[in-house]
């Protein structure tokens, strides 16, 4: 498949379209990024890649982080993690409150900020180094060493982040956050404040493709079973109230961050990682969805 060729037909096509789209501003430091920044990365199973512009500039990944804490605290814990978090896709946004209280405290999925947090609290309880720790997994599973944490933008966050505080307090009253409040708290804004370039994240989720395994060490990342859960739940939940039109219009199962990053995987094939920093109303790159959209109806590649 010509990918390279695919991309600067769509990246021209989208040069006329309007992006309406806005950075998020929510978090400060998120500002300071480039808007017109645009990378692509596609990376086969066979470790073939595929580039295109600012693929190869670090960019925060913010909620993408979340399947992969997911997928470690999954390996740890195994089907009891279930009995704190559900796998229904929520239809509110990523911070939303609203269905929390009368769900007594058990977030929808583990993708929204919420159930984020659980997995945090969650991974808190199962590491002895929980930032050290994670850290080593997510560059052991992607072969690169020199992925780290965004300290500045892990501060930012944590000045502003008073609707994670809220939902961490309501999840604590139900009595489904365990450890102490603002240990899980530090350790939940340092995995959204990763940096990886398009290139190091579509590395990063290869083993989603490769049904659990790693292509770089090679070894058992999750078993089959846990992985096709991931890429279902990615499926149903990884952009929140637009999960339906991501499935609709993309037809592969991803996750969107609000640094403006998109991981899709096609099972067997690749895993292909787009970024743009402005983000639609939904909190999901606009540019990005409309990318992924074009470049699947183009290679016609769905898992349906
Ligand atoms: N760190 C962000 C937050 O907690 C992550 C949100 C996102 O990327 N959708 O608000």
């Amino acid at each position: 498949m010509k990918y390279k060729k695919i991309f600067s037909k769509i990246a021209k096509e989208l040069e006329n379209t309007v992006d309406n789209g806005k950075v998020a501003d929510y978090i400060p430091e998120l500002l300071t990024v480039n808007p017109s920044k645009f990378g692509i990365h596609l990376t086969t199973i066979n470790d073939k890649h595929f580039d295109f512009q600012d693929d190869d500039e670090k960019f925060s990944i913010q909620s993408i982080s979340k399947v992969l804490s997911l997928s470690l605290a999954y390996k740890l814990e195994g089907e009891k993690l279930w009995e704190r978090v559900g796998v229904e896709p929520s239809g509110t946004p990523f911070n939303s409150l609203i269905q929390l209280e009368s769900d007594m405290g058990i977030p929808r999925n583990p993708l929204i900020n919420a159930g984020a947090l659980v997995i945090s609290d969650i991974l808190v309880s199962h590491l002895k180094n929980p930032k050290k720790d994670f850290i080593k997994f997510v560059r052991n599973i992607s072969g690169i060493s020199s992925i780290d944490y965004c300290p500045r933008i892990a501060e930012s966050e944590k000045s502003t982040g008073f609707r994670n505080t809220a939902l961490i307090n309501l999840m604590k009253s139900f009595g489904n956050i365990k450890n102490d409040i603002d240990e899980v708290m530090d350790f939940y804004f340092n995995l959204c404040s990763i940096e990886m370039t398009c290139k190091e994240l579509s590395q990063t989720f290869l083993f989603l493709a490769t049904y659990g395994r790693s292509p770089y060490t090679k070894e058992r990342v999750l078993s089959k079973s846990k992985s096709k859960r991931i890429n279902a739940i990615m499926q149903l939940c990884g952009f929140y109230d637009e999960a339906g039109e991501f499935s609709f219009k993309v037809g592969l199962p991803g996750k969107s961050g609000v640094g403006g990053g998109i991981v899709a995987i096609y099972p067997n094939k690749y895993s292909i990682v787009v970024w743009s920093p402005k983000l639609n109303k939904k909190g999901n790159s606009s540019k990005g969805i409309k990318f992924l959209e074009l470049f699947t109806t183009e290679t016609q590649t769905s898992i349906f």
